[in-house]
């Protein structure tokens, strides 16, 4: 059912622990999911295991693949992988960041019934839950570098598609829109910005000296 998957970029990026916390928390959350951006994540995750064999060959050899692979190409914040969660609002990596379920969210109003709840990550990025009432607008808000926005539950339109419970939002400085939740439920969302960051160019620059390129 998912129509808005992840870019090979944050896939690779994630792979390679070298994303801010808030987006490998959106990147963790979508591919618990899409079984087809879990497949295509052992991808990277393979080819990453590749460069290291050589070039730690040293390391490869006092433990597993994957074991290294922890060590080095996961960042220690990155939220885990976790098996899919079915009939939940939050999925596993966003519970863990709750405490618990949608009842435990702490939120806050933004006004016009928008509701919004931050998550304790690292500064380099922010990600929050929003809260849409049915037929509400998301309130205004800027792309000064690239916001990921996670549909958890319900869905919203914008100019350019429709994002139902899984499907992902990439939006950078040239995307304009003014996201409308559907009505019936109310749309609830994971979305992470970068604001202090500029995204665009930060992850080629990550992701070359990881993968020699
Ligand atoms: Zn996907
Ligand atoms: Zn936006």
């Amino acid at each position: 059912m998912i129509k808005h998957h992840l870019s090979d970029d944050l896939l690779m990026a994630y792979s390679a622990g070298q994303l801010p916390e808030a987006f490998s928390l959106v990147v963790a959350t979508h591919v618990s999911l899409c079984d087809e951006c879990r497949a295509r994540l052992a991808g990277f995750d393979s080819i990453g295991g590749a460069v290291l064999e050589h070039t730690e060959s040293a390391a490869m050899a006092e433990g597993s693949l994957e074991a290294t692979l922890r060590r080095i190409g996961r960042a220690p914040e990155s939220p885990a992988i976790s098996p899919p969660a079915r009939g939940r609002v939050l999925p596993r990596p966003v519970r863990d960041y709750v405490g618990g379920g949608v009842d435990a969210v702490k939120w806050r109003n933004l006004g016009g019934g928008v509701r919004q709840a931050i998550l304790p990550t690292s500064r380099a990025a922010s990600a929050r839950l929003l809260y849409i009432p049915a037929g509400a607008a998301v309130p205004d808000h800027g792309h000064k570098g690239t916001e990921l926005t996670l549909v958890l539950q319900g869905a919203f339109s914008d100019e350019s598609a429709r994002f139902g419970r899984g499907d992902v939002e990439i939006a950078d400085e040239s995307v304009e829109h003014t996201p409308v939740a559907e009505p019936g439920a109310a749309c609830i969302c994971l979305a992470a910005t970068d604001a202090p960051l500029k995204f665009n160019a930060l992850i080629p620059r990550l992701v070359q000296p990881f993968f020699r390129i």
